[in-house]
């Protein structure tokens, strides 16, 4: 006993900053036998954020998507509410603060004047309680490693009105707002004295962004008034209602095979869902949004009765005052640079991981000299590939484009032997660097990278080298995002093996729906959740969706 109480004060501290899809991924298999982890976050809840466009509508009920976090990642971690504010990383130390805080966002509600209506419900028998009683005094913590996980925020691109005047859909907070919003401005519209003007304006809903955020809303929403306006609002005329996407780049799901796109736009077409693209929103007003199409001069108006607002993240001020504090190696002003280990470069024993961070991966290009002997004047493609072999490992993005480099071995000039000489090898593979991209903000990308850090980090704790370990590889496994109608789009390329197995084709229509539903329901974290979700679908399947504002 005694043995085994002196070995749990030698564990290495592990702080674990944020409760999203990486921490939860990390804490779920560090081994707690080797480290004392703690982890501080001001969300004591995990949530399931694919899920909140059907939250915001009501198809799925708010507790579905949330696994409190204590019960997930089990007693021997410890959780504390709290926002850590300052890194120390010479004295590897954290600051952290906290404000109770009644939703758990952690956004300033007095700027929200819309959401402020939504949040207003129950009537005038409802009353807001300021609970001063409850204290948290901020607090320093030591550790030994750090792992930052702390995600992004909304971009607004500084876009007059949008914090006063538009939802965000990024926290579950957001999704309650929306649903009550929605739920104002039909109630709104119903009411008899109402102009056919202003109806028209309430019944009008804006969405900016045309990334799978606003695309899965929008077609949320056109499912809600397509199946359940009639039976809550039979005096709402659908034909009123209308429907708009506004994306800046001429097409929607941009980062998804054109194929998507254009089998999407059709379908909302059909939805009766208005696509504008090619438009960029200039402001944000209570009642109006402002349009300017790419290329005109001319600024034009949406009336608006609500406006969801998903034009992407940018990182927290946290990140950016961690970036400046590191110094020089922080050179990525979007991000937490870190390396394929996922160590922050220029932090010892800081890690970071999801959105908040981006790997840089070693130039192949550069390296041209590690991988090929120095009196070697020219290589073939199979001579360069064994040359590669041993060091793949240090080069994971040449698994993603050796196609390309294979591609480009082919076509390049050649001499009779086949073989090509090693300046030009070295452009060559100075151009598939180019065609690197940051990995996606994606759950899947912070999943991934979770499981990652955490096997990687009980294997140190067992005593491997850490540079003899593999580097982090991502496994890109296809692209989903659910179009409205029982119709969901995949796209698999980039995965390899499904790519192989479902063909180089994109998957659309009622099949991706399936697929699209069977994933979710697999990738919800506990049982509890799954049946949860399945009685969700059931539910607003037989009895409608609940669109009531409470
Ligand atoms: P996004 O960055 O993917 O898309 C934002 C879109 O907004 C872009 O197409 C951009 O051109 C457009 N835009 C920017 N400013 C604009 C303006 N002023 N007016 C009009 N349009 C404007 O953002 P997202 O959809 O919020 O997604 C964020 C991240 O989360 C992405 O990495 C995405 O892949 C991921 N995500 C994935 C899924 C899924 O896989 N189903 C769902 C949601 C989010």
């Amino acid at each position: 006993l005694f043995s085994l109480q002196k070995d749990r004060e030698n564990k290495p501290k592990l702080v674990v900053l944020g409760t999203g899809w990486a921490s939860v991924a990390l804490m779920r298999r560090i081994d707690t036998k080797l480290y004392d982890v703690q982890c501080i976050s001001p969300r004591n809840y995990f949530l399931m954020t694919p899920l909140l466009p059907s939250v915001s509508v009501g198809t799925v009920e708010t507790r579905t998507v949330v696994e409190p976090v204590r019960p997930l990642v089990g007693t021997n971690i410890k959780f504390l509410e709290a926002e850590c504010v300052d890194i120390d990383p010479e004295k590897k130390r954290v600051v952290c603060q906290s404000t109770p805080s009644i939703d758990g966002s952690q956004t300033n509600e007095s700027q929200f004047s819309q959401r402020d209506v939504a949040d207003n419900v129950g009537g005038s028998s409802s009353r807001r309680v300021h609970d001063g009683a409850r204290t948290r005094p901020p607090f320093e913590l030591d550790y030994d490693v750090l792992v930052v996980a702390v995600g992004a925020e909304n971009n607004t691109f500084n876009t007059p009105g949008v914090d006063s005047h538009a939802h965000f859909l990024k926290e579950l907070p957001d999704a309650r707002r929306v649903r009550a919003a929605i739920s104002d401005c039909f109630e709104s519209a119903s009411i008899p004295s109402q102009t056919e003007e202003e109806r028209k304006r309430l019944l009008s809903f804006v969405v900016v962004g045309g990334g799978p955020t606003g695309v899965e809303f929008a077609a949320e929403l056109s499912d809600m008034v397509h199946e359940d306006l009639s039976k809550n609002f039979p005096q709402l005329d659908r034909s009123e209602i209308r429907i708009s996407l506004v994306e800046a780049l001429d097409q929607i799901l941009s980062m998804y095979d054109h194929k998507i796109s254009e089998y999407t736009e059709k379908h909302f077409d059909r939805e009766n869902i208005s696509v504008l693209n090619s438009t960029f929103v200039k402001e944000v007003k209570q009642t109006e949004v402002v349009l300017q199409k790419r290329g005109s001069p001319e600024k034009d108006s949406l009336p608006c009765g609500m406006v969801v607002w998903a034009t992407g993240i940018k990182p927290r001020p946290f990140v950016n005052s961690l970036r400046k504090r590191i110094g020089a190696l922080q050179s990525n002003p979007r991000a937490v640079v870190t390396d394929t280990y996922l160590r922050v470069m220029g932090a010892p024993t800081m890690y970071a991981m999801g959105d908040c961070s981006s790997i840089q991966m070693p130039k192949v290009g550069d390296a041209i000299a590690n991988l090929v002997p120095e009196d070697t004047k020219e290589l073939d493609f199979e001579e360069f590939a064994a040359l590669l072999k041993d060091r793949m490992h240090e080069y994971p993005q040449l698994e993603s484009y050796a196609e390309q480099v294979k591609a480009s071995f082919e076509k390049a000039d050649l001499n009779q032997d086949g073989k090509l000489q090693i300046s030009e090898l070295k452009s060559l593979l100075d151009e598939a660097d180019k065609l690197l991209r940051p990995l996606p903000a994606t759950a899947q990308v912070a999943n991934q990278e979770g499981k990652f850090l955490a096997q990687h980090l009980n294997k140190i704790a067992h005593g491997s080298d850490e540079e003899d370990l593999e580097p982090f590889r991502y496994r890109h496994l296809g692209s989903l995002a659910y179009v409205g109608g029982d119709k969901a789009v995949i796209d698999f390329s980039g995965t390899g093996v499904l790519q192989k197995f479902f063909g180089l084709e994109p998957i659309n229509g009622r099949g991706a729906f399936y697929l699209w539903r069977s994933f979710y329901l697999t990738e919800m974290v506990t049982l509890r959740t799954k049946i949860l979700l399945a009685f969700d679908w059931l539910r607003s399947k037989l009895f409608g969706r609940d669109i009531s504002r409470v």
